[in-house]
């Protein structure tokens, strides 16, 4: 008999709860408020920041917070940290997850925390010991940092053999929230999911086999704007535990798509597409591009209500930005891969709200709200891509068209007006055997660059690490042929 993830949750918030003490504090919505480092919430310990830096006002319950548990909408699509690249990809990174999060603000300090983490996972959810490996903080002599003796002595004293108990460097086990703000050296817990074997070498090494399912991290320092690290007037812990990971351990699940966090949306999608049903696959070949999708698709959905919900719409810039590619990425997979109607995105909200809205309330109040946001951009996003193909068939049949070289000014006008990122345009003249003037376009460009970066450029506004994740989010990238198959027609 398998935990439902209902029961998964509420274990977690009732086990710290009323076994220990924690209050249990609502999930902050994933727009950060006031902190301009963040584009989403990306931890549960965002909203509590400013006790980590002893700036709380006193007057805020805030102020008050000794131990705490929650589960926070987290959404790790840009900045720091950014798995829009891994989702779909693999069976574990969303762009949109829970995370169980239990935190101590000057009251227990390493040992109270790993000994709750361990009864929790070994006692009350009844996972096997030997399944599970833990990494420690094996300090970083360039920066000064020793390594964590401490936690390694907690761990080993409860009993945790060597062979399973790793140390790792600073990107592994020296959590930040990101360029500044609080961090520390941490300690995780990774699962086997295949057991019989010493898997201590597939610890932090991507492998879907051996998955990191929580983080203890013991808040010391606080990263500064010069990056030189202060001691933080008081020691704290912070814990965030990912819950479709979590699932998948008690499911006895491989992949979080495989969990009932994630089957009923991949079963209402079926029921749109005309391609095969979900069938788990991770590799190049055909049935695994589907698979790819129905990943990408049941991911994207989940972030896209859940960020519509919070007030965060597709846009022009930052995180809304962020919102419009996953938007447009994720009709382009529904349409072009699954063969899935447009309106397919928006009929899945109602799954969505099923499944998340009881916790997440927010998501019912909002129900008719986000299906029509997510309605009016898949149309907008359609009806440019129409456009698009019509103005440069225009251009090819005027009669100063010269022969192979497309003017400047409409692969120009295409990026302005119409949003198409430049490798778009490219791209799609490729596929007409044609190429575009780009000693002109680069004129052109240059001239603009005014006007570029306060309009039509947003990738200058967001990080540059986001600007890293461009090319495989647009959409953005759809050849002519692509647009045929979508059954966008472009006569004129
Ligand atoms: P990973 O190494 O797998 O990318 P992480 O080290 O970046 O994870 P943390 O910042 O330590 O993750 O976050 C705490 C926990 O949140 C992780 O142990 C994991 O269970 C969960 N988690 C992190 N990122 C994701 C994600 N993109 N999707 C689902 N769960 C996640
Ligand atoms: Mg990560
Ligand atoms: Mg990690
Ligand atoms: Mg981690």
């Amino acid at each position: 008999p398998e935990l439902p993830a209902v029961q998964v949750r509420s274990t977690f918030l009732d086990f710290f709860r009323q076994k220990h003490g924690h209050l249990l504090v609502p999930s902050s919505p994933v727009r950060p408020r006031g902190d301009p480092s963040l584009l989403f919430v990306n931890a549960g310990m965002n909203q509590f920041k400013p006790i980590f830096l002893g700036t709380a006002d006193p007057r805020s319950p805030m102020a008050s917070y000794r131990r705490v548990v929650n589960s926070q909408k987290c959404v790790r699509a840009g900045g720091k940290h950014n798995d829009l690249d891994d989702v779909g990809r693999d069976t574990y990174h969303h762009t949109f997850f829970e995370m169980l999060g239990t935190w101590s603000f000057g009251d227990y300090f390493k040992e109270e925390a790993c000994r709750m983490a361990w009864s929790l996972l070994t006692e009350h959810y009844g996972i096997s010991a030997d399944r599970l490996y833990v990494s420690y903080f094996g300090g970083d002599a360039a920066s000064g940092l020793q390594s964590d003796e401490e936690t390694r002595h907690i761990w080993l004293d409860m009993g945790v053999p060597p062979g399973h108990l790793l140390p790792f460097g600073l990107k592994e086990n020296f959590w930040e929230m990101g360029d500044s703000g609080p961090c520390g050296p941490c300690t995780e817990i990774h699962y086997d999911h295949v057991g019989g074997r010493d898997a201590a070498k597939l610890v932090n090494a991507n492998s879907p086999d051996v998955v990191e399912i929580w983080n203890l991290v013991f808040m010391q320092y606080n990263r500064e704007a010069d990056l030189s690290l202060r001691r933080l007037p008081q020691f704290s812990v912070d814990t965030g535990m990912g819950l479709e990971r979590l699932v998948s351990v008690l499911q006895g699940k491989r992949s979080t798509y495989d969990t009932d966090l994630f089957t009923p949306l991949l079963h209402a999608l079926h029921q749109r597409s005309r391609v095969a049903p979900y069938g788990g696959r991770t590799g190049s070949e055909d049935q695994d591009r589907v698979d790819l999708a129905y990943r990408v698709v049941a991911d994207h959905i989940r972030t896209l209500s859940v960020c519509i919900a919070d007030g965060v719409h597709p846009g022009m810039s930052g995180a809304e930005l962020v919102l419009r590619r996953i938007l447009r990425r994720a009709v382009r997979f529904c349409m072009e891969v699954l063969q899935a109607p447009q309106g397919t995105l928006a009929s899945l909200v109602p799954t969505v709200t099923h499944l998340l809205g009881d916790v997440y309330p927010e998501l019912h109040r909002e129900a008719d709200q986000i299906v029509d946001v997510i309605n009016e951009n898949e149309a907008q996003f359609l009806l440019s891509l129409q456009q698009g193909s019509r103005l440069i068939q225009r251009t090819l049949c005027r009669k100063d068209y010269k022969h192979g070289v497309f003017p400047a000014s409409v692969a120009w006008s295409l990026h302005r007006d119409l949003g198409f990122p430049l490798d778009l345009v490219d791209l799609m003249l490729e596929d007409r055997g044609v190429q575009v003037d780009r000693q002109e376009l680069d004129r052109i460009i240059a001239e603009n660059h005014k006007v570029m970066s306060s309009v039509t450029c947003p990738v200058s506004q967001v990080s540059s690490e986001q600007a890293g994740a461009d090319l495989s989010v647009m959409l953005d990238v759809l050849s002519l042929a692509e647009l045929q198959r979508l059954g966008v027609p472009h006569t004129d």
